[in-house]
């Protein structure tokens, strides 16, 4: 199974993700606990280029960069995980290509969809968890974590990450049957509640 963890900066991914694993694990399932951009030695190397580039990066080049990190990424982590029948939990994937690159960079959400699943071969997760949050609170919480420095995305105006918010938002009314989407605002542990009552029964438990 293919899960698959989406949401603006700050909404907790890690610590979800961290949580699930635990859980999942208790339950016996082999989890492959991973994410993008980064996920891999050569997507570590593209982490850097996109994330800790200072000043301007073409916007289709960071659309083709993390498209490559996709690519190599599914190949040589996700499908062999999945083939020997493990769970794979996965921060971030096509749904933050289309919000960040397609909408909020404004490339298009059709072209960037079509280039991130030419990427990853047509892998579609089984189960996508949107962890929703406030803009505003998401950034306090970068902030909090990491003191005052924010990546070269995270440093982009709010009106950016607002219109991030929405594309997450439309892609889960579009395809609600993949998506769970969980109010990220709420005690770390309600959310995890409410995660793991959405991803018991995708893998059995
Ligand atoms: O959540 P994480 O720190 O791994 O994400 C790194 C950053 O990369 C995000 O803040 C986001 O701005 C950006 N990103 C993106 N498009 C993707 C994946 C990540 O713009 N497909
Ligand atoms: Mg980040």
């Amino acid at each position: 199974r293919f899960i698959t963890l989406e949401g603006g900066d700050g909404a907790g991914k890690t610590t979800q993700a961290e949580l699930l694993t635990a859980w999942l694990e208790e339950h016996g399932r082999t989890v492959v606990r991973t994410r993008e951009p980064g996920g891999t030695e050569l997507g570590q190397r593209i982490r850097e280029m996109v994330l800790h580039e200072r000043g301007h990066v073409a916007p289709r080049a960071e659309a083709l960069l993390y498209a490559a990190d996709r690519a190599h990424h599914v190949e040589t982590i996700v499908r062999p995980a999945l083939a020997r029948g493990e769970v794979v939990l996965q921060d971030r994937y096509i749904d933050s290509s289309v919000a960040y690159q397609g909408v909020a960079r404004g490339l298009g959400a059709d072209r960037v969809r079509s280039v991130s699943e030419w990427a990853a071969d047509g892998l579609a997760p089984d189960l996508t968890v949107l962890l929703d949050l406030d803009v505003t609170a998401g950034r306090a919480r970068v902030a909090a974590a990491r003191g005052a420095t924010f990546d070269r995305l995270e440093s982009e105006a709010a009106t950016f990450h607002e219109a991030v918010r929405r594309a997450f938002l439309d892609a889960a009314a579009a395809e609600p049957e993949r998506f769970l989407v969980v109010d990220a605002g709420a005690a770390a542990e309600d959310v995890q509640r409410a995660i793991r009552a959405g991803v018991g029964p995708v893998v059995g438990i």
